[in-house]
């Protein structure tokens, strides 16, 4: 059994409201699994579920192939470490982390090797003895870390773990708990609100909304080929362009009047599909505006209104009708205010059912 978490039809609800909706997938043995979405779609609670904390209401939950719905939270081969971690405050770091083994009754010498191992990992070295409140947020995070990786379980399941750190100190923090995974291998499931994070620690991601499994694939794929508009729309900074277009014989209409001729990839990739009513994403960082339109490639004038320096790129807004388009481009095009053009680079449209909201797929060339 290489599947180390399954959910089957797995639903559940508070009361008379639904928080999970007929849930069905697969987390393998030893991945690093993102469970990502807007604060409230459900990530916790699935959570929850794995670590047996809250029950299922319907559907079954398989771990390590074994029907685990009624199966007690402290039979279960997991350790947990949330947003708002405890650690116990009289006790020194050392204490901290080994309090769970020693409650458990591992033996002494195997209590300290492994507190000694996950303090080196983690770089507590010369902190053993401290209090909690002689630590700083970070090394408060990673006593909180340490004392989840002693107990060797086979699920590691982290709550939001970074939520509570400045910038500097996430950016780092995730670096370190790649190297963990890599080091322990344990099945671990990452909750986070944070893109950045789901793209960075990821091999996974599984998209929730409401309570629904939007898409669970790679980071690659999830940036590359979003399943349907809201995972196009949650995934980049900023959101992906949703574009109202009319398709017509191997033509895209903009709601402006122009239009151009799209590649013969595309107009396959649609007539296979058989939608008719499309809209159309394009990210804002694939949103090339140029001052002179090459003769082959497929372009549409268009008049910038608004433009943003971040520094270390340039946001250029422009409207298509009603709607605004932006551009996120490397650095300032030289001339662009008096004359643009967005030149269309067909790889990186996407096309969605405007009905269904669901991709279209795409062009395997692409
Ligand atoms: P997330 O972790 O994605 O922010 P949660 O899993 O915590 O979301 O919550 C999902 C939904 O379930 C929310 O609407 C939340 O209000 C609701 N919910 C969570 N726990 C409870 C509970 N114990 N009782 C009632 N509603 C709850
Ligand atoms: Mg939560």
């Amino acid at each position: 059994m290489d599947h180390s978490v399954q959910f089957q039809n797995v639903s559940k609800s508070f009361g008379k409201t639904r928080v999970i909706e007929d849930l069905n997938f697969e987390i393998k043995k030893g991945e690093r699994i993102i469970l990502l979405g807007p604060s409230g779609c459900g990530k916790s609670t699935i959570l929850r579920m794995i670590s047996g904390l809250e029950t299922i209401s319907s559907g079954e939950l398989y771990l390590n192939g074994e029907l685990a719905n009624d199966i007690d939270p402290g039979d279960r081969s997991i350790a947990m470490v949330f947003q708002n971690y405890a650690l116990f405050p009289h006790m020194s770091v050392r204490d901290n982390i080994a309090y769970g083994l020693s409650i458990n009754k591992v033996p002494k010498s195997e209590v300290a090797a492994r507190v000694g191992d996950a303090i080196s990992v983690l770089n507590l070295d010369g902190y053993e003895d401290r209090l909690p409140r002689e630590l700083s947020g970070g090394q408060r995070q990673r006593v909180a870390l340490a004392r989840a990786l002693v107990k060797r379980a086979d699920f590691l399941l982290l709550d939001e773990p970074l939520s509570n750190l400045d910038a500097q100190l996430r950016g780092q923090a995730r670096k370190e708990l790649v190297s963990i995974h890599e080091m322990y291998h344990q099945t671990f499931i990452y909750v986070t609100h944070d893109q950045i994070e789901a793209m960075t620690i990821g091999q996974r991601i599984a998209l929730l909304s409401e309570g629904n499994l939007q898409m669970l694939d790679t980071p690659d794929r999830v940036y590359r080929q979003p399943a349907n508009i809201f995972v196009a729309k949650f995934i980049g900074s900023p959101s992906t362009n949703i574009i109202d277009i009319r398709y017509d014989a191997g033509r895209v209409h903009l709601a402006d009047g122009q239009s151009f001729a799209l590649s013969e990839a595309w107009v396959r990739q649609i007539e296979k599909s058989g939608v008719r009513n499309l809209v159309m994403g394009i990210r804002p960082e694939d949103v090339l505006l140029v001052t002179e339109a090459a003769d082959q490639a497929p372009a549409v004038k268009v008049k910038i209104g608004y433009v943003e320096d971040y520094g270390n790129r340039i946001g250029y807004y422009f409207q298509s009708g009603s709607q605004e388009i932006v551009s996120i481009m490397p650095e300032r095009v030289p001339g662009i205010d008096q004359q643009s053009y967005w030149q269309v680079l067909p790889a990186k449209l996407h096309f969605f059912d405007a009905d269904t909201t669901q991709s279209i797929g795409y062009p395997e060339e692409y």
